[in-house]
């Protein structure tokens, strides 16, 4: 189960769950769950569980942040031509979805 969390920065209010809220598009892509999996962050360079993430999904698909130093680690999209999961540096790759 996820947890919400909100926070104020500036002007504009954050709003971010953990990252189980993606354990079902994961389930999608992948055939185990990831959420217990290990996640480095290209920031900080800590690992930890994916579960721990803060995940933002008021957005276009799915934004997972470092809970450390909130750097982007992941980007999951779904678009009309298939699932976009951003590997970073501007690389993608893009999965069919199961209809
Ligand atoms: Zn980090």
């Amino acid at each position: 189960m996820s947890i919400p969390y909100t926070y104020a920065t500036g002007a504009a209010e954050q709003s971010f769950v953990d990252g189980n809220a993606i354990a079902g598009i994961l389930s999608e892509i992948f055939t185990s769950d990831l959420t217990a999996r290990g996640c480095r962050c290209g920031g900080c360079g800590v690992v930890e569980p994916l579960a721990r993430a803060l995940v933002y999904l008021n957005c276009p698909g799915a934004v997972v942040r470092c809970p450390h130093c909130t750097a982007v680690v992941l980007r999951i999209t779904t678009t009309p031509t298939g699932r976009w999961l951003d590997l970073g540096e501007g690389a993608a790759l893009c999965l069919p979805v199961e209809e």
